[in-house]
């Protein structure tokens, strides 16, 4: 089985956010963990902070993350100004598509953005959204059986 992305970028200043506004996306559902944030830092770095906040000018800006760590998820939401959704479940489609339904918005609309093909890219396959893989936040600084495991992982991916 191999999944392919509708589009493979390195990092999230990368992705054509004028393009999938054109296309008619209104709506930006993004994996927390190494995509917006390095993982369980509970902490935005400064650019990606800018970035988000720049987006919501244009998009519905959301997270969309499996943690399921509430104090965790209490800590990002503090820090968000925007609906940070946990327990997601990826790559199950429900809760996303109960966002979508709860704001209005149908698969048509929204583009899932995420570090992992098999969870956050599945997902939005599963839901028929626009998907980006992107690479991890902090990938060059990851221990290197992370590293191992994100390549085995890619495997399944077709560019
Ligand atoms: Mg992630």
């Amino acid at each position: 089985m191999f999944i392919k992305p509708d589009y493979n970028v390195e990092k999230l200043e990368d992705i054509n956010f004028d393009e999938l506004k054109a296309k008619g996306k209104s709506v930006l559902l993004f994996d927390l963990d190494s995509t917006v944030m390095p993982s369980k830092t509970g902490c935005y770095l400064p650019e990606t902070k800018e970035l988000l906040s720049q987006l919501q000018k244009n998009f519905i800006v959301a997270i969309l993350s499996n943690n399921k760590n509430k104090d965790y998820i209490k800590k990002v939401r503090s820090i968000s100004n925007f609906a940070v959704i946990s327990n997601a479940a990826k790559p199950d489609t429900k809760v996303l598509k109960e966002y979508l339904q709860r704001i209005g918005k149908t698969h048509k609309d929204a583009v899932m953005i995420g570090d992992r093909p098999l969870t956050d890219i599945l997902c939005g396959k599963f839901a028929n959204i626009t998907t980006i893989l992107v690479d991890s936040i902090t990938k060059n600084s990851e221990p290197k059986i992370v590293r191992f495991i994100r390549k085995l992982e890619r495997l399944f991916i077709r560019k």
